[in-house]
């Protein structure tokens, strides 16, 4: 892929004259006001303005943003960068972008990186991403050049290319509609379409035991594998497992007590959600085995320097992708971070519940206080039928006369 990389730079008055440098970042991405990267050390200039660098070709250009604000420049560069990739795909998907072409038809690549240009000057790069992605490959599926020339079997065609890629319904259903909000940008009549793979979009994803089997045997850190377990194991929400403290546990009646920490982190729990969770007795001698060993002298259980950990998730994907867990096919593996969408921490979560409604021994009652649920209709929201070889085994224990 040609390089459609934007960095942001600040022209800057020094001893030796102007100069450019990179702009500093803080580690939550912001753009810190006035300071640079020089010799690798952080300089604040309090003369200059920040500006663009890219390559045009080979051709490296400057693009000055004069006036603009460290949050304002930022938003430049980010949009800068989506246009030129959506230039770059264009270009890829086959056809060299004309404006017009002899007959004034104007080609699929060219409407699709106008498509994409106008996405991201919404400055929905989330959206840019995903259209990049699924339309991107619409047409190289198709090979299509002009829109007039797409039939409904174009559709079933694409469905399939990603079916046998090994993508899940979801995810073909959600490639789906965003090309066919490309469609309807080229004044396509949708309505004769094919329809979208169906998926139940009411049920909560959950791990598999085979997925988890496997994530506790590759995820070596210490702190990470004992926090999904105790995600798994206690089905605690992230916020509250990023506030657990060493005190919430009361190893006499081994119990995770959850409560409100207004004072001290600003942390509030609803009234319905305090309560307290039993500890399988392994998952104790892993938390103390592991306040032995690792902890800090935090008194968060999962700190971060000390801090409430607010990067539990990206911790997780990346992790995940360490491992090769990550699978590879969904939109989050084949975007820009990587980031697979097949796992995040809320699915302990439903994973936890899930498992207890299929334990017969478990009541509604008990199991939405576990889960500091205000209903019951939000417990048994994660109510699913169970697998073929669970009512396979039932079955054959049945007396049927
Ligand atoms: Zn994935």
């Amino acid at each position: 892929m040609a390089n459609s990389k934007v960095a942001l730079v600040r022209r800057v008055k020094t001893d030796k004259g102007w100069r450019y440098y990179p702009a500093a970042y803080a580690a939550n991405g912001k753009v810190q006001p006035g300071l640079v990267i020089a010799d690798d050390k952080e300089v604040k200039y309090t003369v200059g303005h920040y500006a663009l660098r890219y390559y045009q070709g080979t051709r490296l250009i400057f693009e000055a943003l004069k006036g603009a604000t460290p949050a304002g420049a930022e938003a430049k560069r980010m949009l800068k960068e989506s246009r030129l990739s959506a230039l770059i795909v264009a270009r890829e998907a086959g056809i060299a972008i004309k404006t017009s072409d002899p007959l004034k038809r104007k080609t699929l690549a060219a409407q699709l990186s106008q498509f994409l240009t106008d996405t991201a000057d919404r400055g929905s790069l989330k959206a840019f991403e995903a259209y990049r992605l699924a339309c991107g490959e619409f047409l190289k599926v198709i090979g299509r050049q002009y829109a007039d020339e797409i039939e409904p079997e174009d559709i079933v065609k694409f469905q399939k290319a990603l079916a046998e890629r090994g993508m899940s319904a979801r995810t073909v259903s959600n490639r789906h509609t965003n090309v066919k909000t490309f469609l309807k940008f080229l004044e396509y009549d949708t309505k004769k379409l094919p329809k979208p793979p169906k998926y139940d979009k009411t049920m909560p994803e959950i791990y598999s035991d085979k997925e988890l089997n496997s994530l506790f045997k590759a995820v070596t850190c210490p702190r990470e594998n004992l926090l999904y377990r105790l995600l798994l194991q206690t089905g605690v929400r992230e916020q509250e497992a990023m506030f657990l403290e060493w005190e919430d546990i009361d190893r006499e009646t081994k119990v995770l007590r959850l409560r409100s920490k207004v004072k001290r982190w600003g942390f509030r729990l609803k009234d319905f959600e305090e309560r307290e969770l039993p500890l399988s007795d392994d998952l104790i001698a892993r938390l103390m085995t592991y306040k032995r060993k690792h902890a800090g002298v935090s008194t968060l259980i999962f700190s971060r320097d000390g801090k409430p950990d607010s990067h539990m998730l990206r911790t997780l994907k990346r992790q995940v992708r360490r491992a090769e867990l990550d699978c590879g096919k969904c939109d989050g593996c084949q975007g820009k971070y990587r980031e697979c969408e097949r796992w995040f921490l809320h699915k302990f979560r439903a994973t936890f519940c899930t498992k207890m409604h299929r334990n017969p021994e478990i009541d509604l009652r008990t199991l939405q206080s576990l889960m500091g649920h205000s209903d019951l209709a939000s417990t048994m929201r994660y109510l699913r039928p169970a697998e073929k070889v669970q009512t396979q085994a039932l079955v054959n224990r049945m007396k049927w006369s």
